[in-house]
């Protein structure tokens, strides 16, 4: 192809440069629009904010006739079109929204070729209007946008997008299909390909590094981890943040316990304005919009959320993002996290975490899944597949290694982060581990767990290696086992911890009933062979790197 250089089809370059005015193509969009200037389908990983728009908009542009895009965000449809209008590329939009002469007018526009862009959603192609007008107009692309949402193993699965594949297909001539999505579980990607009907992909996973973000994960022994969160917001008080809590309640005590303390800590010459507000789904709509207000106009610095914060909220200079709790999934955490630093400049995304909130997430996991309304096989696969996030999730607060990297090869990405260039940019790369040996604990962990035949949880366990005295191990006679007491000069925190890894390392498992029983894992019998050696890796001690010059600001 003689128009093809080494940034791809030439002409791909200059229409970037024309109506965006932008100089090159970021990593993967320039191979998603070649590929979809060759009249190939495309898979598209990445994340909100990476550009994916550009990846169709530009072969929209060059490619004969019109290309559909079909989104769910109706809402968003206007903005987009009046932006497209403005850098002078042709596109008309149909949705619900509009009046049916309105659509009627928008269909015949299209089919007139007045819009190189039509913007549809996923419901409007089942409609007579609307397959009329797709069997007499030539439609060179079709891009979907949040493609997951056609996977019932996805966030949001919508019933519409099941519709899209046999639209495509009806098509007199088969169009270049785009398919666009953040997610990384592998069987949504095969649900998108199969259900969409994408003919040979060409996958491109992109843009999910974020190296203006400093990672850091603290582990916490104990379960309040407000004065910790008091102090990090006293220590910056000219920075925004959003702090993520789990549940409703825990917001409204944390954003009043920081109103209380945090100007305390501050001393008395300090201005003292509100320092946080709470923002959670069970308020009302006008406090909870005056809350955003507050937020993003500066009036107030931190926001103490629930995941209901943050869709469609463009702040761009949040520096910094903390999780109160562990998240359900990388996803979450990485979507939640990302709101920092949308300007590019240095930004902290600290996770704070405790072993019980491993309990707690397992524990919700299987309310979840009893309160949905599937078939018990069904059930048993969302179950299987949310475990699975979870312990995506739990590796990352227990991993030693590069946290860019780790979070891009969970997207399944290569990047930078993977060549080790992380530079200082994550807790773990600016940290120091020791090795500790464990082997005793695990040995006699494992012999409790013998002792009670596999039919108690972990908190029970702990109890018994730590010689307690409480009534809930009465039935067990506990006294008369070996391993009674057998760690009682060690903490709770510790074994949990030495267990949780033996759980990760398949020397145990958690079983996954309502009531979850710890059991031997499939590399159990090696710990009762004499070699049987268990280490584990600490955090040493914290040395300076960019952005951790103790709790001090980020201008490294
Ligand atoms: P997405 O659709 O993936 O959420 P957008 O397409 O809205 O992301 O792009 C996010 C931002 O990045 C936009 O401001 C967009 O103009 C910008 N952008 C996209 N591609 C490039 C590029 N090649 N060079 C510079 N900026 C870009």
């Amino acid at each position: 192809n003689d128009r093809m250089d080494e940034h791809g089809d030439s002409r791909a370059l200059e229409a970037l440069q024309r109506y965006f005015g932008y100089e090159s193509f970021r990593p993967g969009q320039a191979g998603i629009v070649n590929a979809l200037l060759n009249g190939r389908d495309v898979l598209g990983v990445m994340p909100t904010g990476a550009g994916k728009s550009i990846c169709y908009q530009i072969p929209a542009t060059i490619l004969p006739g019109i290309s559909l895009v079909v989104s769910p965000l109706i809402s968003l449809m206007q903005d987009q079109v009046d932006a497209l209008n403005d850098v002078g590329i042709p596109a008309l939009f149909v949705n619900g929204m509009q009046t049916p002469d309105q659509q009627d007018f928008a269909l015949s526009m299209a089919a007139n070729g007045q819009a190189k862009l039509l913007y549809v959603a996923p419901e409007r192609l089942e409609t007579q209007r609307f397959q009329n007008f797709a069997s007499h107009t030539p439609i060179s692309m079709v891009a979907v946008d949040e493609a997951h949402c056609v996977s019932q193993w996805g966030q949001d699965f919508r019933s519409s997008y099941l519709g899209i594949g046999e639209f495509i297909a009806k098509l007199p001539t088969r169009p270049a299909v785009a398919a666009f999505t953040a997610t990384a579980t592998e069987r949504v990607r095969r649900d998108i390909i199969s259900i969409l009907g994408l003919a040979n992909p060409s996958i491109t996973v992109t843009g999910f590094d974020r190296p203006n973000l400093y990672f850091d994960i603290l582990k916490l022994d104990t379960k309040n981890k407000t004065p910790w969160i008091a102090r990090y917001v006293a220590d910056h008080p000219n920075e925004s943040g959003i702090v993520y809590c789990a549940t409703r309640k825990e917001t409204e005590a944390l954003a009043a316990s920081l109103n209380h303390t945090v100007p305390v800590l501050l001393g008395p010459q300090a201005e003292t304005g509100r320092v946080a507000v709470a923002y959670h789904g069970g308020m009302s709509p006008e406090v909870r919009e005056q809350a955003q207000r507050d937020f993003v106009n500066d009036r107030v610095p931190v926001v103490v959320a629930t995941n209901a914060f943050g869709m469609g909220i463009d702040k761009s200079n949040v520096r910094y993002v903390i999780h109160h709790n562990m998240p359900e999934s990388i996803e979450a955490y990485y979507q939640e996290a990302g709101r920092a630093g949308r300007d590019g400049e240095p930004s902290r995304c600290t996770l704070l975490w405790n072993e019980s909130d491993i309990v707690t997430r397992r524990r919700l996991l299987d309310n979840d899944y009893e309160n949905a309304r599937l078939t018990p096989e069904e059930q048993e696969v969302v179950r299987v597949s949310k475990r699975h996030l979870l312990d995506g999730m739990v590796g990352y607060c227990r991993t030693t290694e590069c946290l860019h990297t780790y979070m891009t090869r969970y997207f399944g990405e290569r990047s930078a982060a993977d060549a080790g260039v992380c530079d200082g940019g994550c807790a773990n790369c600016g940290r120091a581990f020791e090795t500790v040996d464990v082997t005793d604990m695990a040995r006699a962990i494992s012999m409790c767990v013998h002792d009670v035949q596999q039919k108690v949880g972990v908190g029970k366990i702990v109890k018994i290696l730590r010689g307690s005295k409480s009534q809930d191990l009465a039935v067990w006679h506990p006294e008369t086992m070996a391993t009674y007491g057998m760690l009682g000069s060690v903490s709770e925190a510790q074994v949990r911890d030495v267990l949780n890894q033996m759980v990760a390392d398949g020397f145990l498992c958690i079983s996954e009933g309502r009531l979850p029983l710890v059991g031997f894992g499939v590399r159990a019998a090696e710990t009762v062979s004499p070699q049987f050696h268990y280490e584990m890796k600490r955090v040493k001690r914290r040395v300076p790197s960019r952005a951790v010059s103790g709790q001090g600001g980020l201008d490294g």
